[in-house]
């Protein structure tokens, strides 16, 4: 216990993602002082961008937005469309198979694509995807060399996790956390 004069100062996190400084010290018990907002994790910082890339998405069955990333640095970044210079779904409708729409490039493989198109090297990246990877995306992400698939919720193929553990890519499951 120090003497009143002099007060130490701690930081209490909450789940809300704010912080407040507590002061303690002197014989009275610990008083919150101030609030500030908590600095993001690198994590929620990407997936934040990829949800905001998805906002660019023009198939309203799904927008999903995807952000490589090497270093902390953006690599490049996709929204699933349509073929360049074809008319948007939510202009001309979908071109439905199965029931899903094929009218579209996903997400991931847009910003593959955009890195391909830029000459960007891509091995050994993380790719931030709001949904995970259905298996055609999976698989070349796989074969692009990315180690790291970090997604914000769980869109519809279960096998990507089994393989991901055999050819040793991290999954990432951000569907919990706080970054929404
Ligand atoms: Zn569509
Ligand atoms: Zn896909």
């Amino acid at each position: 216990m120090m003497d009143g004069g002099f007060w130490t100062n701690r930081k209490v996190f909450r789940k809300d993602g704010q912080s407040f400084s507590v002061f303690r010290g002197d014989g009275t018990g610990t008083k919150a002082i101030s609030f500030m907002a908590r600095r993001i994790d690198w994590d929620t910082y990407f997936m934040r961008i990829a949800r905001e890339v998805s906002g660019r998405s023009t198939c309203d069955r799904k927008h999903v937005g995807a952000v490589i990333v090497r270093d902390r640095t953006i690599l490049s970044t996709g929204y699933n469309g349509s073929i360049s210079g074809m008319p948007h779904c939510d202009d001309v409708g979908h071109m439905m198979d199965g029931g899903h729409c094929v009218a579209t490039i996903h997400a991931e493989a847009n910003a593959i694509l955009q890195a391909a198109r830029n000459g960007v090297m891509i091995k050994g990246a993380a790719v931030y995807i709001s949904a995970s990877p259905c298996w055609n995306c999976f698989k070349m992400i796989a074969n692009t060399g990315i180690r790291r698939i970090v997604y914000g919720e769980f869109y519809r193929d279960e096998r990507i996790f089994e393989i991901a553990r055999t050819v040793g890519i991290e999954m990432v499951d951000l569907s919990e956390a706080d970054w929404k």
